[in-house]
């Protein structure tokens, strides 16, 4: 067996893939934050965005020319190849149950050839933020630190501030255990990347004055300089009114073919917001799933083009799935009319002994140590109770059980048909003219689950999970990469799905190395 071994533990060695020269130790602090990496990382551009627009053709090539140079430094990670594609919203009904006539021919080429999974169940709040951090982290939002999408806790300030910075993130991420062990990585529109120690990033970020509009000059305020101009020279400035994921899909092609990287985060939302529109599996939804085959379809041609698909493994998940729904409830009416929150005269949220955080098919409430406001909470909120608009509450305890936001002191869970919004003023409920969708609620709820399919030379064909947590998956996209650390999250990988013919998967901790289990 070929390993590297140091007072720690061993480095695997996978076909493929070469370690850095020297030992690394695999063990690392549980515990402990970690801050991300700096060098070599992205940082917040001074660029503006009008600029781009003007630069000379001189100023293009000399730009070209130091990319270049630049670019042959940085490609520095050699062997191994993983691409996560993020379908957004992407329950594993559209897979396992798929209606007559989906036209997924990429989804179904990967499942033929590799290994899934049934269901996947999420975190709680099954939200887009907490589930890709999940995703990279392989833990629940209690340790990782993105509790929910949005990030105040204060009532009526930042309302609509979404947790994009990585540095909220307490523990190691893929991008951290790739570059530890010097390795590179890309990113496209992933969540909470913006400023993360990622070598190619174009973070997912929007103005929040002007709500979630897509605005490329205002994402590449968050993009390295470098790469902006590399983005630029490659692809042109976006045409206005483009599709939103085809460009993330050109983006990340892009870095696939002239970098390399070994790890690439791709996420795409166009079936989220369908689902959010029209409800879960309408004909706009599965259109937009059919959209997503055939960016996923670019992907897999773009590394067979560049050479890749001998070490390239593929991973095609999703963070949550959906429910439809026909009410909209806003309980934070009732906690205004009872005075823990405060309006201003156009009855927003403007302050209150109390803050909320509507998560879509839950809603957290926080108030501070020490402030007895529970007994006043429960009372306001009884209309909710007697008109049936709550499936369940629970205390900090049961949230604390649940991995769920460790701050939140309750958290209420809507029933079938019931989205929470924010608003404090207007009527309790609304009954929509159609159908629509959500998420947010427990990921225990049949239509919540995820999805999880995986593909390449290193994947066993045939291998079906029945269920499996989200937190096992970024352990399992770490052990794809060639990198086994056994402290990284709180579950081991899914050795079953790769191919017993590789002999150079071990396990090792603390010093003890044994051979690779597996059916
Ligand atoms: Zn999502």
């Amino acid at each position: 067996m070929d390993l590297c071994v140091n007072s720690e533990g061993a480095i695997p060695r996978r076909k493929g893939y070469a370690p850095p020269s020297g030992c690394i130790s695999l063990v690392r602090n549980r515990q402990g934050p970690r801050e991300p990496a700096t060098s070599g990382g992205v940082r917040r551009s001074n660029l503006a965005p009008g600029r781009l627009l003007v630069l000379s053709a001189g100023v293009l090539a000399l730009a070209a020319l130091a990319l270049l140079i630049a670019s042959a430094f940085l490609a520095r990670g050699t062997g191994r190849h993983v691409l996560v594609i993020s379908v957004d919203g992407m329950g594993s009904s559209y897979y396992m149950q798929p209606v007559a006539g989906l036209k997924t021919p990429n989804i179904r080429r990967l499942m033929a050839g590799g290994s899934f999974a049934w269901a996947v169940e999420g975190v709680y709040p099954t939200l887009t933020y907490p589930s890709h951090t999940t995703i990279v982290t392989g833990r629940r939002p209690a340790e990782h630190g993105i509790y929910t999408n949005l990030s105040s806790r204060q009532p009526g300030k930042n309302p609509d501030g979404w947790f994009w910075f990585a540095k909220a993130i307490k523990v190691p991420t893929l991008w951290d255990e790739a570059r530890a062990h010097h390795m590179t990585s890309a990113a496209v529109a992933w969540p909470v990347t913006v400023g993360a120690a990622i070598d190619w990033d174009v973070p997912e970020i929007w103005d929040p004055s002007k709500g979630q509009v897509s605005d490329p000059f205002y994402v590449m305020r968050f993009v390295n300089p470098l790469t902006v101009m590399e983005l630029a020279l490659a692809m042109g400035i976006p045409p206005r009114g483009s599709e939103d994921d085809a460009n993330r899909t050109k983006a990340a092609c892009y870095f696939l073919t002239r970098h390399q990287p070994n790890l690439i985060l791709l996420h795409l939302e166009a079936l989220d917001r369908a689902e959010h529109h029209f409800g879960p599996h309408s004909p706009q939804a599965n259109s937009a799933l059919e959209r997503a085959d055939a960016h996923i379809g670019e992907m897999l041609s773009a590394a067979k083009q560049a050479g890749l698909e001998i070490s390239t493994d593929v991973v095609v998940l999703s963070d949550h799935g959906f429910l439809p729904v026909d009410q909209k409830v806003q309980p934070n009416v009732l906690l205004a009319r009872a005075g823990l929150l405060t309006t201003d005269s156009k009855g927003k949220i403007a302050g209150g002994r109390i803050a909320t955080v509507v998560n879509d098919g839950s809603f957290f409430i926080y108030w501070p140590q020490g402030s007895d406001v529970g007994a006043e909470v429960d009372s306001a909120l009884k209309p909710l109770r007697d008109q049936g608009l709550v499936q369940a509450v629970f205390d900090q305890e049961a949230l604390h059980e649940m991995g769920a936001d460790p701050e939140a002191r309750l958290a209420l869970e809507a029933p079938a048909g019931v989205e929470y919004t924010a608003d404090a003023s207007g009527p309790l409920v609304r009954t929509l003219s159609r159908e629509e969708g959500t998420h947010g609620f427990l990921p225990s709820r049949q239509g919540l689950e995820s999805s999880f399919i995986a593909w390449g030379p290193d994947i066993r064909s045939g291998v079906e999970l029945e269920r499996i947590r989200l937190t096992e998956i970024g352990p399992t996209i770490l052990e794809t990469m060639g990198i086994h650390d056994p402290t990284f999250g709180d579950r081991p990988p899914l050795d079953v799905i790769f191919k017993t013919a590789n002999p150079g998967i071990v396990t090792c901790w603390h010093g003890k190395v044994s051979g690779h289990k597996s059916l």
